[in-house]
């Protein structure tokens, strides 16, 4: 995880409900990507000694990885209803602008002269390795750090305002990430998890990655045939049934809200919903 404490933006590993700081292994969570394997190793070393370790509750979370190089959305992607298997083989990629991403905790804004903002619960992939041309199964998961939670919110005025998606989902800090970094090899079927949205107390999302259209080792393989990813990267890879746009009237975001999403396995991802400047 990455975490504040008196001011100072470290990494750490969650044991129980303690922190223990991996200062001796990398100052940020882009370093520990890019030492990969010899920096994980030294992490275990780190945590077996797990000396000076911090209680959960007296440290600050931040994003995961505070600034990605890159953080991709895949659209249309959970299998909704079913003729949604149409778009199985078909992906449809946006970028969210890095300086959108936030971590738990932190406020989703509500901007005042663009009000529909609705929440998308989602399984995020982190890159741990430069990966070009990635093709089969086990190329593609090899290039996996590690699993977080994502808020992929959505600005539906710009949405259908814009030609492109970027805008609708880069406004300062609605890109929630977090509460941590889960290591591939925690999950070992990233395809069986439960993922479940609340706005307040109920309950608007309640699916399985088992429904996603494309797997994530084939979004990876098809987003390298045409970029390169980065360490540090972050791919969302779609929201289950359950959004606000799609309900009847639309049920957008307001500002006292708090959106809580959790995915079996990984954490629980809350934030805040607040009105924006006016302008
Ligand atoms: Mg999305």
């Amino acid at each position: 995880m990455t975490f504040e404490l008196d001011g100072a933006r470290r990494i750490g590993a969650l044991q129980e409900d303690r922190v223990v700081p991996l200062d001796d292994v990398a100052t940020d969570m882009l370093g520990l990507l890019n030492g990969a394997d010899a920096a994980l190793d030294a992490a275990s070393t780190v945590l077996d000694r797990a000396a000076n370790s911090i209680l959960l509750s007296d440290v600050r979370l931040c994003a995961p990885i505070c600034a990605p190089p890159q953080v991709l959305g895949i659209g249309r992607n959970y299998m909704r209803k079913p003729e949604d298997v149409r778009h199985r083989g078909k992906q449809v990629w946006f970028s969210n602008s890095p300086s959108s991403i936030v971590g738990h905790g932190e406020p989703i804004v509500v901007p005042a002269s663009a009000p529909s903002v609705d929440y998308e619960g989602e399984l995020a992939v982190v890159i741990g390795r430069e990966a070009h041309d990635i093709r089969g199964e086990d190329e593609a998961h090899a290039v996996i750090a590690g699993f977080t939670v994502a808020n992929d919110v959505t600005n539906h005025d710009w949405l259908s305002q814009s030609p492109t998606v970027m805008l609708a989902k880069s406004y300062t800090g609605n890109s929630p990430i977090g509460p941590w970094l889960v290591t591939r090899d925690e999950i070992p079927d990233p395809y069986a998890l439960r993922i479940r949205t609340w706005v307040n107390d109920e309950l608007r999302q309640d699916g399985t990655t088992a429904d996603m259209l494309n797997r994530i080792t084939q979004q990876i393989e098809h987003l390298t045939e045409h970029l390169t990813l980065m360490p540090g990267d972050v791919i969302m890879t779609g929201t289950p049934a359950g959004t606000g746009n799609r309900m009847d009237p639309p049920r957008f975001l307001v500002p006292g809200d708090v959106v809580r999403i959790e995915i079996e396995g990984i954490g629980v991802l809350e934030n805040p919903v607040v009105a924006g400047r006016k302008r």
